[in-house]
Parts: structure tokens; C-alpha cells; sequence
């Protein structure tokens, strides 16, 4: 029977893409958790990112 293969986006372990993995494409819950704290530290910095990069654009033209 065919098994895809994933990498865990965390740590790179391989993941078996399954219905009974509740963690995929993570290998384990940690792993999981670990992601969605990253993306939302990810979301809060782009805002202040982007209102730096305007900043910067309209003081040099
Ligand atoms: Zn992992």
C-alpha cells in the first residue's frame, strides 16, 4: 500500500501523511506548536516592517 512521505516543516523528521496523524505534516505535537507560535510572531512583525520600509521610501525621494 502507497504511504506518502512528508519532512516535518520543524525539525525535518520524516512524517507519514496518514488520516490517524493528527499532527501532519508535523511529526508531533510539539512540533505543531512550535510552527503556530512562529507564524504568529511572523504576522505581528510584518506590519511594522512594512510601515518602516515607507518610511524610508518617502524620506529619500
Ligand atoms: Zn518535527
Amino acid at each position: 500500500m502507497y504511504k506518502l512521505i512528508v519532512g516535518c516543516p520543524q525539525c525535518g523528521n520524516k512524517v507519514i501523511w496518514e488520516a490517524n496523524n493528527q499532527f501532519r505534516p508535523f511529526c508531533s505535537e510539539r512540533c505543531k506548536l512550535n510552527d503556530l507560535s512562529q507564524w504568529a510572531q511572523e504576522s505581528y512583525r510584518i506590519p511594522l516592517t512594512d510601515n518602516d520600509h515607507e518610511h524610508h521610501e518617502a524620506t529619500e525621494s
